[in-house]
């Protein structure tokens, strides 16, 4: 690495999730700029794997875990759905496939017809590397239409849109190719090496200070740039915040998402799943008037465990093409926005994170929730006679109503009542909750239209500050950012 040393680029995008990578890739159609260098601090596709089958639980991997790090960010092990363009992502619930609170920023600097154009664009990317051609829920309007009018009467919203699934295994076949194809064509890809800090001069970015992401007391280096985009994830929400603070980059308050991971049986969710794959259901509970959604649903799929800085573990879910269970997960998620005087979204989730790994030994805890109505935890046993079989055989079964909050709660169980007498058996007692379950979208940075922070030459898209919150924003948001460094010039 030592001649690579006070190496100077044009652009530099640090995270290779699918934000970093198709910035990336449009640059290179672009052909604006001659020399662009994209560090991950994970592994390289080919080197990634996630041990839980193998070892029947999560190894917590060091330094980084490998479902969230890694060229292809936390695409690699996603359930690779891809949202496509469709008008009801400018109706009610729109923020959440435009991204959070960030997606205002791309619908106040972008026309509809923009963002249209640019997510068919990034669709047709995502073809041309073999993704999927098939769309779910496009077919059969009479009875998605029906579903909905049976959701609206008990004030829930079904917003259908069509995706793509592309499958654990096919996603990560598909960004092979992707790496594949930017590093023939001259980007240089620099995995296994952890950003550090962002350099300035006279209060402009211009460089990195990096370290090798195994050798924590290897030697530091730097790479200069004239522009450094910041494309780092959930994973990298935390470090983001640091140098928010650090730098004094500009950000409002985001939110927090809080909820549970919840399994029930593929045949309760037949319906949903046939006609859409992913039937999004949001509402307002009556109690709080909190807004409660599902989210990344996966039919026949498996939940799985994350492992984040300080190491935290967080529940998620995803499905494959071909290896399929009996049971279908999704989250169920609650955004709690708070006033003033707090303003650590970030602390809290991480607080309500800490408490649910403790009562599970580090790890994720499951309860059926026949077992919260009844005010017990749930015991090995318990899980033993149930129905639904946990596919994440590592939960511990516990109480996770000791960890999260009575108005979190309350929300969750209203909306599970709900969703019910929509989809009968939504409710069922054997139904299990996993925890915790938590989307960290750290503050939302502050960007112009073409997503530069207060500090010149300083850039940010993707998840990480809060500017999306899926696969295709994310992967969009990219497309566009390279758009823009090349008209800036
Ligand atoms: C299990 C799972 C299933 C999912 N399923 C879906 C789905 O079906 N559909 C969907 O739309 N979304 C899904 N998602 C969410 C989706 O993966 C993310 O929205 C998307 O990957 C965000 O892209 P990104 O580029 O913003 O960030 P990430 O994909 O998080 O990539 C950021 C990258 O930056 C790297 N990084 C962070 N900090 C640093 C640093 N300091 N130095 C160097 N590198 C750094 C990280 O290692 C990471 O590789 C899923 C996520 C998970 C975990």
């Amino acid at each position: 690495m030592a001649h690579k040393q006070m190496q100077k680029y044009d652009i530099i995008i640090v995270g290779a999730g699918p934000s970093g990578i198709f910035c990336a890739y449009e640059l290179l159609q672009q052909k604006k700029f001659k020399s662009i260098l994209l560090i991950e601090q994970g592994k390289s596709m080919h080197e990634r794997a996630c041990p839980i089958e193998r070892a029947k639980k999560c190894l917590h991997c060091k330094p980084y875990c490998n479902i969230t790090c890694g060229f292809s960010g936390a695409g690699a092990f996603s359930d690779g759905k891809l949202l496509s363009y469709h008008k009801s992502m400018f109706n009610a619930g729109e923020e959440m496939y435009l991204g959070g609170n960030g997606g205002s920023y791309i619908k106040n600097f972008y026309s509809n017809q923009e963002i249209k154009d640019l997510l068919e664009y990034t669709d047709e990317v995502y073809l041309k590397f073999g993704a999927e051609p098939h769309l779910e829920g496009v077919e059969n309007r009479d009875q998605i239409e029906q579903l909905q009018a049976k959701a609206k009467k008990e004030k829930l919203d079904l917003v259908d849109i069509p995706l793509r699934h592309l499958g654990t295994e096919k996603s990560q076949e598909l960004y092979t190719k992707v790496q594949t194809y930017l590093e023939k064509n001259g980007i240089e890809v620099l995995c296994n090496v952890s950003v550090d800090n962002i350099v300035k001069e006279n209060g402009v970015a211009v460089g990195v200070d990096c370290h090798p992401s195994f050798d924590l007391c290897g030697k530091k280096f730097k790479f200069y740039a004239d522009k450094i985009v910041l494309a780092v994830g959930r994973k990298g929400a935390d470090w983001l915040s640091k140098m928010c603070e650090k730098h004094k980059i500009k950000t409002e308050v985001g939110s927090v998402d809080i909820g549970v991971r919840y399994e029930l049986s593929d045949s309760v969710m037949q319906k949903v799943n046939t006609l859409l794959y992913e039937g999004k259901f949001i509402a307002r509970t009556s109690t709080y008037g909190d807004k409660v959604r599902t989210f990344c649903q996966n039919p026949s799929g498996f939940v799985s465990a994350e492992v984040y800085e300080n190491n935290l573990t967080l529940v998620n879910g995803h499905s494959y093409k071909d290896k399929k269970s009996e049971n279908t997960n999704l989250a169920i998620l609650v955004s709690h926005h708070f006033t003033n005087p707090f303003d650590k979204p970030l602390e809290y989730g991480k607080n309500v994170a800490e408490n649910v790994n403790q009562l599970a030994s580090g790890g994720i805890l499951v309860q059926r929730l026949g077992d919260i109505y009844r005010g017990k935890r749930t015991w090995q046993q318990d899980l033993d006679n149930n129905k639904i079989r946990p596919t994440l055989s590592s939960a511990i079964p516990g109480d996770i109503t000791y960890a999260i909050g009575y108005r979190t709660m309350t929300d969750i169980l209203e909306f599970i009542k709900s969703v019910d007498k929509v989809v009968e058996g939504f409710a069922n007692p054997e139904n299990l909750l996993y925890a915790p379950e938590i989307k960290f979208y750290s503050n939302t940075v502050v960007v112009d239209k073409n997503f530069e922070t207060n500090i010149k030459n300083l850039y940010s898209i993707g998840d990480g500050g809060g500017l999306t919150t899926g696969l295709m924003m994310a992967s969009a948001s990219g497309v566009q950012m390279a758009r823009n460094l090349v008209n800036q010039e």
